[in-house]
């Protein structure tokens, strides 16, 4: 187990979210996917191993410069996580060359969360021993649904076996963290589909993840899925079939034993994503690689997002900063709010009067007064949280406060 995921098992909710026990965090984009997913509108890049050795040494090149920073190499970071793209497909080598990099040249919390996202073809013995050996401590598995059509037919490369099969050589070898990511509201599902899921999951062997996301299929501009939408092409579950598989799973997993605690994301007690946590406490962080965003004492960047651009700043010895974004104080404040509120128990509202010096009803009084009289958001225990049929109503909810 996680060490420090298992120390934070049965504290109360205020002290699991003590904002300042939660940052700062580390981020590593790996844009590189096996095929690209018919729904996902990430830039990702065909993996290919030589392009990916090279990506790593243009990284660590950027590790090197922030490093140099004594902004950067004097904090200790609490979370490190490995995104993508697919992390999962770097050769050990590469991975483990990464690693060792970016613990020579920040300072990791010895007790720290290292997350990689991984996909379940990928889960292979040598992989899963050189991830546990460079400090690995916590796996995200991108399951999405336990239907092989329905997997096909989002383009996805593995079916529901490959799950079953990574799932369990994952716990062999030791991990004792995992997440699995679902998706519903796929084209095709149904509501059946949604429930047999989720109790797929429940049945894993050798014993259900610690950790569960499940996000509601968006379907954006730029992907095959948004092209087949404006060609009329797109058969998507009706919008109350969508809402009933939402509440089924914040029902099922609820009486699995998964506490509920942001929108769409369900934890075992002690097992909350902790890098997540600090992204909706607002928290600093500090992202690597192409198209990787940080946010730092309030200033927003985000790095170049194609591979040629990243890698000629750096040879260059520049940071591949693509765009800065120092948004003015009613966005920022805005913008903590919105991400406080995704956390099911809700935002303390102390986070925000110590980030911003004043109490959100100073700053938004009037809208959170109107969402309160519909019914969508209420203070509670020194929290400001969506109701249940905010949780349903959430982008509106956010809508009022811009
Ligand atoms: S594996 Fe993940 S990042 Fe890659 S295309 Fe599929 S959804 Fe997008």
């Amino acid at each position: 187990m996680d060490g420090t995921a298992g120390r934070a098992a049965g504290r109360p909710v205020d002290d699991a979210l003590d904002r300042s026990r939660l940052g700062p965090g580390l981020y590593v984009h790996i844009p590189f996917c096996a095929r690209k997913c018919w729904y996902c509108d990430f830039t990702a890049y065909h993996h290919r191993p030589g392009r990916a050795s090279r990506y790593v040494d243009d990284l660590m090149a950027e590790i090197r410069l922030y490093a140099a920073d004594d902004a950067f190499a004097s904090v200790t970071f609490r979370t490190l996580f490995f995104g993508g793209g697919t992390p999962s497909l770097l050769e050990p080598g590469d991975f483990c060359r990464l690693m060792a990099c970016l613990r020579s040249s920040f300072r990791l919390d010895p007790g720290a969360e290292v997350t990689l996202e991984a996909n379940p073809e990928d889960l292979r013995q040598d992989r899963l021993e050189a991830w546990l050996e460079a400090g690995v401590n916590r796996l995200s598995i991108g399951a999405q649904a336990a239907q092989d059509r329905l997997l096909a037919a989002a383009g996805r490369v593995h079916d529901w076996r490959a799950v079953e099969v990574g799932y369990r050589r994952a716990r062999q070898a030791g991990f004792a963290n995992i997440g699995l990511d679902l998706i519903f509201g796929l084209p095709g599902q149904t509501r059946d589909d949604w429930r047999e899921t989720l109790e797929r999951v429940l049945a894993l062997a050798p014993g259900p993840p610690e950790h569960l996301s499940c996000y509601g299929l968006q379907v954006e501009e730029g992907t095959l899925y948004g092209r087949w939408r404006r060609e009329g092409r797109l058969r998507l579950p009706a919008e109350e079939d969508e809402a009933a598989m939402y509440r089924h799973a914040v029902e099922r997993l609820a009486a699995a034993g998964y506490e509920h605690y942001e929108i769409s994301n369900f934890a075992r007690p002690g097992f909350r994503s902790r890098h997540n946590l600090n992204y909706w406490a607002d928290g600093d962080f500090l992202g690597l690689g192409a198209g990787a965003w940080s946010h730092w004492h309030g200033r927003r960047w985000g790095n170049q997002r194609f591979l040629g651009p990243y890698a000629r700043a750096l040879a260059e010895g520049r940071r591949p900063v693509a765009e800065v974004d120092e948004p003015p104080l009613k966005t920022r404040m805005a913008d903590a709010l919105m991400l406080g509120t995704r956390l099911v128990e809700g935002m303390p509202a102390a986070w925000f009067v110590e980030r911003f010096g004043q109490t959100p009803e100073e700053a938004f009084g009037p809208q959170l007064a109107d969402l309160a009289g519909r019914g969508l958001l209420e203070r509670a225990g020194g929290r400001i949280r969506l109701t249940r049929r905010g949780l349903l109503l959430a982008n509106e909810v956010w809508a009022a406060l811009l």
